[in-house]
């Protein structure tokens, strides 16, 4: 790339090269942090009011003051898009408790670090989406609090690993025998002509693409359910489908080295990506 990527950190523009974050920042210490990613087409953020409404939310949860408000957001993410020449990008934003010495308890006075990119958004290749992806199925091991979009995904970063391990690209975890989620996406079973997802609680991410699938299953007049799925309705499934920012609607056509059904992308998976397809460029 000829321009220098600039990146924003706590008061500025800077190039990626150049950004620091001191050592003793709670985000590299303790994980101590929470992130967006927002995805940005044809220049215009998609879906930006439920991202920044979901930010509030986990700050608020992990007690972080949130440094912006909406309308400061915003601004920052139109300027970060506007630096680089990208139609489609994905903007990334967290906010760490700050720097502080290392104690495990909060400390006092100190102003969260602040951090922001943006990266050409890379479309999901056609033959992936021609094809679908497969998956794994593992056991949910993360703890208790995956409503938060925290920093720290160990747990994510461990099953979505097991999953490259097994040749897959992303896996679907259970806990207590009920689906929860993907490593880094929410999971949805359809079978007889309805949508299934998870209970929208404290055991998963609610994905910005959630409340997304809702709309465009009223949309496609697709009946869609949330409540506890188990193993053996992931495995009957029609079809398994994965959403998240950068993969938007993604059919799974293989799950432990078994066919989904018959095996290829389903027609409700052709109806949601064609019905995101036009939300995006509502
Ligand atoms: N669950 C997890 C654990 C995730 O990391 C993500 C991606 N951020 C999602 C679900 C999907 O969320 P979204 O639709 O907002 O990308």
């Amino acid at each position: 790339m000829s321009d220098p990527q600039f990146v924003f950190l706590n008061d500025a523009f800077v190039p990626l090269d150049e950004a620091r974050v001191p050592v003793l920042d709670r985000g590299f210490i303790f994980g101590d942090g929470i992130y967006e990613v927002v995805p940005v087409y044809g220049g215009r953020p998609f879906r930006i009011a439920e991202h920044l409404a979901r930010l509030e939310r986990s700050l608020a949860k992990v007690r972080i003051a949130n440094p912006r408000d909406a309308a400061g957001w915003t601004h920052l993410i139109e300027q970060l898009v506007q630096r680089h020449p990208w139609p489609d990008q994905v903007v990334y934003l967290q906010v760490t408790r700050g720097v502080a010495r290392r104690d495990h308890a909060f400390p006092e006075g100190v102003a969260p670090t602040v951090f922001a990119m943006s990266n050409p958004f890379v479309h999901v290749p056609p033959a992936v989406r021609a094809r679908g992806i497969a998956v794994v199925t593992l056991p949910d091991e993360r703890w208790l609090h995956c409503d938060i979009k925290s920093t720290s995904l160990l747990g994510n970063v461990l099953a979505r690993q097991a999953a490259v391990d097994a040749g897959a690209a992303e896996c679907v975890m259970f806990r207590n025998g009920f689906m929860t989620e993907g490593s880094a996406s929410n999971i949805w079973v359809v079978r007889d002509g309805r949508v299934l997802g998870a209970p929208r609680d404290h055991l998963v991410l609610e994905g910005i693409r959630v409340g997304l699938m809702e709309a465009l299953c009223a949309a496609c007049g697709l009946p869609l359910e949330f409540r506890n799925i188990t193993r053996e309705e992931v495995f009957a499934a029609d079809e398994l489908l994965s959403t998240s920012a950068t993969k938007e609607v993604l059919p799974i056509t293989s799950i432990d080295g078994r066919p989904v059904d018959t095996g290829v992308p389903g027609p409700i998976y052709a109806r949601l990506y064609a019905a995101y397809q036009e939300a995006k460029s509502a």
